[in-house]
Formats: C-alpha cells, structure tokens, sequence
C-alpha cells in the first residue's frame, strides 16, 4: 500500500521554488528512482520519521555520518554547552586539539590534519598540496569513485554525477579536465600504464579504498599495496580518500583494515558526528606546506567549529572506548542483513550481486562479479528503483541510486534486520512476477 506523503508533497512545492530540484544536494532527489522523497521531521537511532508521520528504517544514515543512530544522546548533549558559549569564534579552541588526538591515535599515518567543513574541501585542498609538494600537475583518479565537487575531480566520478549518468559536469573547463586521469578501479596496470606515459607528471593517486560513491566495491587483494608501491617508485603521493570508510570499515578506516599507509588522507562524514566537518592530515613534512607555515594557501571561516568538534568528538570518543564491541556488532548485523537479502533474492529468482566491507553495502541488481564502474554500470537500474519504491513502502529507506552505499548503524536491531529482510522478500517476488 503506497504511503501518505501529502505533507512531503506540499513541502517539496515549497521547495521546488526555491531550490533547483527542490534539494540542497542531487542525492536527496529521488529522479533514479521515480517518484519524490519524504520529508524529514526527526530521527532517532536507526529510524527517520517523515512530515505525515510515517517511519522508516534509515539504511543511508545522513550519506554515512550516524553510525552510532541518530540523534545519539552523548553527542546531542556535547553541543549543548558550546552552542550556549557562542557557536562560533574564528578564533582557536582547545577542542581542535581534543578531536585531532583522536583521530591522530586512529590514524597512525596521520601527524598533523587540517580540519575543514566538507569533505569536499577535504580532497581539493589534499590535492593542492600534493601538486605543491612534488611540483607536478597531473592527478589519477578512478572511474566512479567520487571525491567531493570541485572541479578537477568530478570526471568520470560517482555519487550523483553516475546516477543521472552524466561524464562530468558542465561548467568544469577542458583545460581543467585534461589535468585529471580518470583510470578503471581494481586495475593496478592501468596505474602503470599511465605512470609510463606521463613520466614525473602525475602528482598523485587519489582513491576510495573501498569504493562507495559508485555503490560499494571492494579493493580486490593486492590492489592497494600495488598503488602503495607505484607511487612510492614514480615519487607520486597517495591519497586515500576515507571520507566514507573512515571510521566506518574499522576505527582507523581502510587503511587499518588493508595495512596500508597512504601520504595523505581525508576524512569527514563520521568525523563530525553529523555536523559539517571533515579534515585532511598526513605526513608532518607535508602538511607543514600548508600556510601560514609555508607556500600552500587553504582557509576556512568555520574550519573547526566548536560545535562539530564537539559532536565529532563525542562519537570518535564511543567508538575509541567501545571498538571492541561495536564494529564486530556492525560485522555481524550487516552479514546477516546482506545475506538475508541475497537469500531471498535467490528465492525470488531475481539476480543481484551483494557487495560489502563491514557495514557499508551495495545490492546490484546484476548477475556478475562488480569490481569496477563498469561491471556496476551493467545493473538494471530499472529493477532497482521498483526495489528501491517497495522498500520505501514498507517502511525501508534505502539509498536512492544504484551507485551509493548503504550503511547499518549500531541502533539497528536484529528486527529491524528481520523486517527489512521480509520486506526484500515481497519486494523481489513482485519484481519477479512483474507486478
Ligand atoms: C561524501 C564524500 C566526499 C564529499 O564530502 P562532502 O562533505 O559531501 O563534500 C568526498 N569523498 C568521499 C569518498 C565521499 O564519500
């Protein structure tokens, strides 16, 4: 039975004349999808509740921030006391320092970071230093993996700009493009290949080492090591983009979980507990290009607000003191919600593929192996978004796109899993019988 969205209706109208598309950000439409999005009232632990009341179990957890639930109590009460000591001062406090230890014990390739407001920021700034640094201009990326939207680094990306399968963007310069190689994921001789022909060019390697902007592809084995060791010969730095997977794969991120110590990496999402801030940190000899100590120039009037330190340093404190209870509690829900999912997708005789590291997940409606963004691309979008609207419908609020990742938090409970397995159920046996 479709759910009441009248009040979601009437707020959209409003927005829509305000803003283009009636959103803030392209992934909160629901254009791959069909249909509108609900409104969002409140949250509380694994649940959303839409403006006409209705409930949904959240599997998109604000685009990975909410880890621990919504609305989690400890960092709702750490922003208490600084939004009454004034939100903002422009000015230096001791709580930068508190959540920099943090993430600097959590990240041992980390001496020194630069907190920032989006992640986005995070990755442009990390590549402006790497050019400063080795002096060169070229930067490798990969094929649908998304790293924020400035302009050098939305070609070929993923997130939004692979669900309205658009190249790139408009607005973005060739001469800007041209400075950005766009290589297939998984594939460690398309780096060589490119290292060969562009000798001393490229300035650095830039990766999700767990894909999630394109859905979630894991690193195959021996790919991040072979990124480590070609930009360690070719004298390019490595940038792991853990926007996504800090703090979400393992406390220490990908980097933990694969051994791997990239030069630089960035950080957001979790960071700050969902409030804007994100950060990019590495190697002290680095970092120390930034300004006001040397020649790279990068600022922010709200870099380190106290009110994100404070809910960032409320839920990195509870995942440093409880890691050795919550991601295995997070390994285990989410294994037994992706493989309650794929056995009734085999049930229905629907084929999908389910990808996952930890609790961060993609269910690809196609029958092959997805390593890449091309075997991704091959998914039925189609199927998906008739998935993607039963869920919804029974009150299951999946990412809106084929190509994003969906997260499970530490609220969720094993009903809720059972829940969401059942309604997958109706779901592919609907798909099936082309209802
Ligand atoms: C979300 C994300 C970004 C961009 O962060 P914003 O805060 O949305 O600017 C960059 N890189 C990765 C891997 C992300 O998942």
């Amino acid at each position: 039975m479709p759910v009441d969205l009248t009040r979601s209706r009437v707020l959209q109208q409003r927005a829509e004349r305000y803003f283009p598309g009636g959103v803030n950000s392209p992934a909160r439409a629901f254009r791959a999808v069909g249909g509108d999005p609900p409104f969002v009232e409140r949250a509380e632990g694994a649940y959303l509740w839409d403006a006409d009341g209705n409930r949904y179990i959240d599997y998109f957890g604000s685009w990975g921030p909410m880890i621990l639930g919504h609305a989690f109590p400890p960092a709702v009460e750490a922003i208490r006391e600084p939004a009454q000591l004034s939100p903002s001062f422009g000015a230096s406090t001791a709580s930068e320092a508190d959540l920099a230890e943090l993430v600097v014990r959590a990240f041992p390739s980390i001496d020194k970071l630069r907190f920032v407001s989006s992640g986005t920021e995070a990755t442009m700034s990390a590549i402006r230093l790497a050019r400063a640094y080795t002096d060169r201009k070229l930067v490798a990326k990969f094929e649908g993996c998304y790293h924020g939207h400035s302009d050098g680094l939305l070609v070929k990306a993923g997130s939004g700009v692979a669900t309205l399968g658009i190249p790139g963007s408009a607005g973005v310069p060739e001469d800007i493009a041209h400075l950005t190689l766009a290589l297939p994921y998984n594939d460690a001789m398309a780096v060589e290949a490119a290292f060969d022909a562009h000798r001393h060019e490229i300035a650095c390697v830039i990766v999700e080492p767990v894909v999630g902007n394109a859905g979630c592809i894991p690193a195959a084995a021996g790919y991040l090591e072979a990124l480590r060791e070609i930009t360690n010969r070719e004298g390019a730095l490595l940038i792991f983009d853990e926007v996504m997977t800090g703090f979400r794969v393992a406390l220490g991120g990908a980097q933990e979980l694969y051994g791997i110590t990239p030069d630089l990496t960035t950080l957001g999402k979790i960071l700050g507990g969902g409030l804007p801030c994100a950060a990019f940190g590495g190697r002290a000899d680095i970092m120390d290009l930034l300004a006001p100590l040397g020649p790279v120039y990068q600022a922010g009037t709200l870099s380190g607000n106290p009110l994100a330190m404070a809910a960032g340093l409320a839920t990195l404190q509870y995942l440093t003191e409880h890691r050795g209870e919550v991601y295995p509690l997070l390994e285990s829900l989410s294994e037994s919600l992706v493989s309650g999912v794929g056995a009734e997708a085999a049930r229905a005789g629907v084929s999908i593929t389910s990808n996952r590291v930890g609790a961060m997940f993609t269910w690809f409606f196609t029958a092959g192996a997805v390593t890449d963004y091309d075997s991704a691309a091959k998914s039925d979008t189609a199927a998906f978004a008739r998935f993607h609207r039963a869920m919804l419908e029974s009150g299951v609020w999946l990412p809106c796109s084929q190509f994003e990742a969906a997260f499970l938090s530490a609220a969720h409970t094993p009903a809720d899993i059972q829940q969401t397995i059942e309604a997958a159920g109706s779901a592919f046996r609907a798909i099936a019988e082309n209802r």
